[in-house]
């Protein structure tokens, strides 16, 4: 079975759309004016709500985590797009609630085959909450989840206050630390995640030093996607200009970085400084693969390349703030942009394809947690024939067409240049923590 509820890989969740931070790129706010909208910059995004509306309630928690699938779950991912999961008053509560249900399946997890706890990863910008949060998070992440492989991820985006908060706004560096310790001296595991940008790169090297010296067990250095990225400016061009060829496109292709996230042995030094070169190579490999065999044809390459569906073929999900299902990242990403004029009309209100060939022909609510069971959603036509379906389908096929979410990050170029060898990835659309 597609997304077999019963033995999912990984559950991605957001269980708040609020943040203590206000980080420049994220997509909780509106990155320029958006007058048809009566938006202004730094406004919070229109598709999200905050303050206790925000809060992802225990009852959608309990109707997520399930005895059926806490029988089989491997990762549990506290990461997003719009919030910071410690924002959650009852972050604790969750936690354990969680655990008590996969604890009470122990038989039927190890029948599945998974012999370990849960895994437990928290992408976090670590600036609010006392010692005790801190301290109870890491008894938490090394006494009922998997202390092996369980990691608390800490954005620190520089090496003094100044640099890091250039870019993790109103998150203390020193603060960050502090808490860092406190989850370590508690039995956690502690990551350092840096956001490479040209104001913090000449940190790097200090940032790799003092996460040993601090006791962290990795740094990630951390790019903006690349693979995607590729693809979808190709696309995104094409479709600005109608058919455009690769080779008119080399004219005014400009990039400057390299885009995945990097896990990082500190005994074996960084390799942070070869994005040109890395990125030429994949964009030779994507042009070759339109030229070769798309007839240079951009068109006929989003019509008819091979879709392989990332998450879904491995088993993992992302579920929204509000209880809302989707197989992957992309899809929150995409959909939570209502200034885009190829998603949503001048009120805001959606009009895609995605949103009017599928979500308009179901029940209300028939992907909301908030409403039924993951394994019943998980059953719904959407996933285990609709979606599929439309793999095979063109991208103006009346009744079930492709979506460009999944030819931009799934198609042969996407698949091609990806490192499938990459476990965690970064989350797309407003750089989230
Ligand atoms: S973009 Fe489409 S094909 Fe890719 S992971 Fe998401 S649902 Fe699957
Ligand atoms: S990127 Fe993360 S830390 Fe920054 S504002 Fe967004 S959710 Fe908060």
């Amino acid at each position: 079975m597609f997304l077999d509820p019963t033995k999912l890989r990984r559950i991605t969740i957001e269980i708040t759309a609020n943040c203590n931070s206000f980080c420049p790129q994220c997509l909780r706010r509106v990155a320029s004016d958006v007058p048809h909208l009566g938006l202004k910059e730094g406004d919070v995004n229109p598709a999200i709500k905050v303050g206790s509306a925000g809060n992802m309630p225990l009852e959608t928690v309990k109707n997520i985590f399930t005895p059926i699938v806490m029988g089989g779950l491997k990762t549990l991912d506290f990461n997003g797009t719009f919030g910071d999961a410690i924002n959650h008053p009852d972050l604790i509560e969750i936690l354990h609630h969680i655990a008590d249900v996969s604890d009470s399946q122990e038989a039927v997890r190890k029948a599945n085959g998974r012999n370990r706890r849960t895994d437990l990863w928290v992408s976090t910008n670590g600036a609010i909450r006392d010692k005790q949060f801190w301290t109870d998070l890491g008894h938490l992440a090394s006494e009922r989840y998997n202390p092996n492989n369980s990691e608390m991820i800490f954005a620190l985006d520089g090496t003094d206050d100044k640099t890091h908060q250039l870019y993790r706004r109103g998150c203390p560096y020193e603060k960050v630390l502090e808490n860092a310790r406190y989850f370590m001296e508690a039995g956690g595991k502690a990551i350092w995640q840096i956001i490479e940008f040209d104001h913090n790169k000449h940190q790097i090297e200090e940032a790799k030093e003092l996460a040993e010296k601090l006791g962290f067990v990795r740094i990630d250095v951390r790019r903006s996607r690349f693979a995607e990225r590729i693809s979808n400016q190709l696309r995104e061009k094409a479709i600005e200009t109608g058919v455009m060829s690769v080779k008119e496109k080399e004219t005014d292709f400009k990039h400057t970085g390299f885009s995945k996230v990097k896990k990082k042995d500190m005994s074996k030094g960084a390799e942070h400084d070869s994005t040109t070169d890395n990125y030429k190579e994949m964009e030779k490999k994507a042009k070759e693969i339109v030229v070769e065999q798309f007839d240079d044809n951009m068109e006929d390459y989003a019509n008819n390349c091979n879709i392989w569906c990332q998450w879904g073929n491995e088993g993992k999900l992302q579920i929204e703030w509000d209880g809302r299902v989707h197989v992957c990242c992309h899809m929150t990403a995409y959909f939570g942009r209502p200034w885009r004029k190829d998603m949503a009309n001048k009120d805001g209100t959606p009009n895609n394809p995605y949103h009017n060939h599928y979500v308009a022909k179901y029940d209300p609510h028939w992907n909301y947690t908030s409403h039924h069971k993951l394994e019943d959603i998980l059953a719904h036509r959407f996933f285990q024939k609709d979606l599929q379906d439309s793999w095979n389908n063109r991208v103006d096929d009346p009744d079930k067409p492709r979506l460009d979410v999944c030819v931009d990050n799934c198609g042969s170029i996407a698949t091609k240049l990806r490192d499938k060898k990459e476990d965690r990835i970064s989350l797309d659309g407003g750089v989230t923590t």
